[in-house]
C-alpha cells in the first residue's frame, strides 16, 4: 500500500501515469502525514455516514475517509488522475470516484444516488480557485450535507469564520453565517503541500443550519443587498446602495432611520438581523415608487 504523503512515492507515481501539476486547476496535494487523518477525524465521518470528496488528487485524504466513512464518493475533474486513483485506492471497495466538476453537477442528486438516505459530510482539501463559487453552492442549493469540512487560503478561513458585524467580515461572511455555523479549525503551513502554493492554508468545518437564524422573506433581494453593500467596502452604505443598486442616496437613508441604523454605517458593522431589516426596507422603498 503506498504511502501517499511521501513525496517520492507520490512523483513516482505521477510520473508513472504522465500526471503534470496544473496551476489552473488548483492542484496542490498534502503530503504532511498528520494533515489528512486529522481532517477525516474533525469532519466527524464515521461508519453510519458516507463522506463525497470534492478534488481527491492523488487520494491522500480519500484513503483517510474511506478508512472511517461508510461509503465515500470523489467527484475529481481531472481524467489523467482516474487511472493514478485507480491504483491507488484499490485496497478500499468502498469508494466511487466519479470525473465530473463539482459546479456542473446536481449534488443533492449525485449524493442520493451514490449513498441513497445516508447522511453524508463533504469534506476536502478545495481547488482555492473555486472555494467560494463551489461552498455558494453547496450551501445555496442545499445540497443535503450534515456538514462541509474543507481546507481553504488561511486569508479565506478568516473571512469566512468571522462574525457579521466584524471587521474580517464580507459579503461571502454574511452568506455563510446564513446557512452555517462555521468554525475554523487549525492552520496547515504551505510547506505541507507539493507543489508548495504562495499562501497557508487553514481547516474549516460548516455545520449546516436547519433554519437560518433570521426570517428574510426575499433571499434573493437580501443577498444582492449583502453583495452591494460590501461591493464598496469602504464605503458608508448610504454611497456603495445608492451607486450599486440604484436608488437614490435619500432613499438609502431613510431605509437606514427606518431599521435604527446610523446614516453613516458600513457593511462591515451590520449582522444579519440589520441585513434582514434593512433590505426588507429597500424593498419596500422600491415597491412604494411603482
Ligand atoms: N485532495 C487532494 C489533496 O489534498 O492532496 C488534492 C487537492 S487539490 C488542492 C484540488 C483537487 O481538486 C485537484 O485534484 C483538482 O484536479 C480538483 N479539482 C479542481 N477543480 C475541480 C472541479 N471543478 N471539480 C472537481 N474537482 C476539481
Amino acid at each position: 500500500m503506498p504511502e501517499l504523503s511521501d513525496i517520492n512515492t507520490v512523483k513516482e507515481i505521477l510520473s508513472r501515469h504522465g500526471f503534470h501539476f496544473s496551476k489552473s486547476l488548483g492542484q496542490n496535494f498534502i503530503i504532511n502525514p498528520d494533515v489528512c487523518p486529522r481532517i477525516a477525524i474533525e469532519s466527524g465521518v464515521n461508519k453510519e455516514i458516507c463522506a463525497l470528496e470534492i478534488g481527491p488528487g492523488i487520494g491522500v485524504l480519500t484513503k483517510e475517509l474511506a478508512k472511517r466513512a461508510k461509503r465515500v464518493l470523489a467527484v475529481e475533474i481531472d481524467k489523467v488522475l482516474l487511472p493514478v486513483l485507480k491504483e491507488t485506492l484499490a485496497e478500499f471497495d468502498n469508494v466511487d470516484v466519479l470525473n465530473a466538476d463539482v459546479l456542473k453537477i446536481d449534488v443533492f442528486e449525485t449524493a442520493r444516488k451514490y449513498f441513497g438516505d445516508t447522511p453524508f459530510i463533504v469534506c476536502a482539501n478545495l481547488p482555492y480557485y473555486i472555494t467560494s463559487p463551489i461552498l455558494m453552492k453547496l450551501l445555496e442549493e442545499g445540497c443535503g450535507a450534515e456538514s462541509i469540512t474543507v481546507m481553504v487560503q488561511k486569508e479565506a478561513a478568516l473571512r469566512i469564520a468571522a462574525k457579521p458585524g466584524t471587521r474580517d467580515c464580507g459579503a461571502l461572511t454574511a452568506a455563510i453565517h446564513y446557512y452555517s455555523e462555521p468554525e475554523k479549525l487549525f492552520d496547515v503551513g504551505k510547506n505541507s503541500f507539493v507543489p508548495a502554493p504562495k499562501v497557508d492554508s487553514s481547516v474549516i468545518r460548516l455545520k449546516i443550519r436547519k433554519e437560518p437564524p433570521v426570517a428574510v422573506s426575499d433571499e434573493k433581494y437580501f443577498f444582492k443587498v449583502i453583495k452591494a453593500s460590501f461591493g464598496q467596502r469602504r464605503k458608508t452604505l448610504a454611497n456603495s446602495v445608492s451607486g450599486g443598486l440604484g436608488f437614490g442616496k435619500d432613499e438609502v437613508l431613510c431605509a437606514l432611520e427606518k431599521c435604527g441604523l446610523s446614516s453613516t454605517a458600513r457593511a462591515e458593522e451590520l449582522s444579519l438581523v440589520d441585513f434582514a431589516a434593512f433590505s426588507a426596507a429597500l424593498a419596500e422603498i422600491q415597491q412604494n415608487r411603482t
